[in-house]
């Protein structure tokens, strides 16, 4: 079993955390242990209950996401977005100055960003020429890493981290740090997650956000998905009520069997109009290279990319310009809209071709 004192900060360790009312728990009719007002706001809000503080909710959209991942409950958390939970696992693992985190660059900036607020060290390991990782780095780098963050599918480039790499990683990493996949887009992939090896890799963390393909990024709910242990330290430094009652309730009602079924047909639809995008774009004679992608997103390649991205941006569509990133010089990574979204992105394309 993992040995969660080895990777725990001392201080967490020793950490004595906050005992609000719900953990102190308790079980009665009348509420006079949390200082809330007895008076329910009914009629203002389309929500009740919003006097209380979140608790039954919390527990409720935890049961119900465990039974939607076929995880034990206990393995799960909820956060504010994954964006929290990337930030929670620095502050628990990484003192700072000392431990390190390591990347794999281009990815998603928040690793690094919340790394930097934090005072934690950044270990980056270029990708290889195909976006895969580069192993025999990782093993070579390895010495004072805490944490591994790798985004699967990866953003920005959406490509899929190879498998095999992924439990040759777990393997080596077993016992000297934990390893953090970021899933953010896994709902357009579903088969290729890693969720399942929790249960053989006890310092695997996964993470899962509502933010994409289940079209709630408004809400701001994710989630972290790893051993007992692990979970456990998070508990103990997350804030005492982390998701409001709106969130929890909402992202509730989504876990639905209607509504399972309109995002199963929603990511569907994504994913073909991606194919229908690519095909289009590749007659584009200014497109030096469209990059494959697992996720609801494409990378693509110019020949002037800042030239293609203003332009597209006179025309009203905003995309997301890469050029100045490592790697992905003249690349601009495009979301998959509507099939209208995507024609118009297309006969846009055909006209600024003309202007270039
Ligand atoms: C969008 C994104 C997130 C952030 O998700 P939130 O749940 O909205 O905070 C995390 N990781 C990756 C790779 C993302 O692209």
């Amino acid at each position: 079993m993992i040995d969660i004192n080895k990777f725990i900060r001392k201080n967490i360790k020793n950490l004595i955390p906050y005992q609000s009312a719900r953990r102190i728990k308790g079980k009665g009719d009348i509420w006079l242990n949390a200082n809330e007002s007895p008076f329910i706001q009914k009629k203002t809000f389309f929500f009740d209950n919003l006097n209380r503080y979140p608790d039954k909710e919390y527990k409720l959209l935890i049961k119900t996401y465990s039974q939607y991942l076929n995880i034990n409950y206990k393995n799960i958390l909820a956060t504010r977005g994954s964006d929290e939970a990337i930030e929670l696992l620095i502050k628990a693992f990484c003192e700072p100055q000392i431990d390190r985190i390591m990347i794999f660059p281009p990815t998603y900036d928040m690793y690094q960003v919340y790394a930097n607020i934090l005072n934690v060290e950044i270990i980056s390991i270029l990708q290889l020429k195909n976006f895969q990782i580069d192993l025999i780095s990782l093993k070579k780098f390895i010495k004072q890493v805490k944490l591994i963050y790798i985004c699967n599918p990866n953003n920005p480039t959406g490509t899929l981290i190879n498998p095999q790499d992924i439990i040759e990683i777990l393997n080596f990493t077993k016992n000297r740090c934990l390893v953090i996949i970021d899933e953010a887009y896994i709902e357009f992939c579903l088969k290729r997650t890693s969720i399942n090896l929790i249960h053989n890799f006890d310092h695997l963390i996964v993470l899962r956000t509502l933010s994409k393909a289940f079209g709630l990024a408004s809400i701001r709910c994710g989630f972290i998905i790893a051993h007992i242990e692990i979970i456990n330290v998070i508990k103990k430094i997350i804030a005492p009520y982390p998701l409001s009652t709106p969130t929890l309730k909402i992202a509730q009602s989504f876990f639905s069997q209607k509504n399972l079924t309109i995002l199963k047909k929603n990511v569907s639809e994504l994913n073909k109009n991606k194919k229908f995008l690519i095909k289009e774009l590749k007659n584009l004679s200014y497109i030096k290279k469209i990059f494959p992608s697992s996720a609801n997103f494409i990378l693509v390649s110019f020949y002037y990319s800042d030239k293609v991205f203003l332009q597209l941006l006179k025309n009203k569509i905003v995309t997301r310009n890469q050029n100045f990133k490592i790697l992905l010089k003249n690349c601009i990574r495009i979301s998959v809209g509507t099939y209208a979204e995507c024609v118009s992105l297309i006969n846009t394309f055909q006209v600024i071709q003309i202007n270039i």
